[in-house]
């Protein structure tokens, strides 16, 4: 998928926010989405996505609904770490195939980080199981400033 590409209304996000395919949320609001990735590079790997636009990528996006995904990623970045205690926090955002993008919906990666822990590597990291990342991501809910 190139970078000038239509958006797919089919892409698996799009189907998440209809509810078409089941995901393991965190929290989410009218305009955003904040979800637990099924192959999580490392514990904690949470992604978050906009309700409201349809952009594939940051060049694309609104500035209102980059500034509500922005502070989500935000918001959600402060209950990770205080739920799970990781000594490093990455937040990644693909653009692109040849970026290293694979769903084209624009979306943040959350990735906590360990120092005595390797990461997985993107598109290379196993499918975990639904009770796990539920665990996880109430965690990660309770930790939420209102
Ligand atoms: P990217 O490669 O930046 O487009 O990231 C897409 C992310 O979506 C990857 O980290 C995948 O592991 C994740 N992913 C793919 N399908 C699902 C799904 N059904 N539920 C949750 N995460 C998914």
């Amino acid at each position: 998928m190139t970078l000038k590409a239509p958006y797919d209304p089919d892409n698996i996000f799009a189907r998440i926010l209809r509810g078409e395919i089941p995901a393991v949320k965190v929290w989410e609001d009218d305009h955003v989405l904040a979800f637990m990735d099924v192959f999580p590079q490392s514990e904690g790997h949470v992604l978050l996505i906009s309700r409201t636009s349809t952009a594939r990528t940051l060049l694309e996006i609104e500035p209102d609904a980059l500034a509500r995904l922005t502070e989500a990623t935000r918001r959600t970045a402060r209950a990770v770490e205080k739920a799970l205690r990781p000594d490093g926090l990455q937040i990644m955002q693909f653009n692109g195939e040849a970026g290293g993008q694979t769903v084209f919906h624009l979306h943040f990666h959350i990735i906590p980080r360990w120092t005595d822990r390797s990461m997985k590597g993107h598109g290379h990291a196993p499918m975990a199981d639904t009770e796990t990342l539920r665990a996880l991501a109430d965690r990660i809910a309770a930790a939420l400033d209102s």
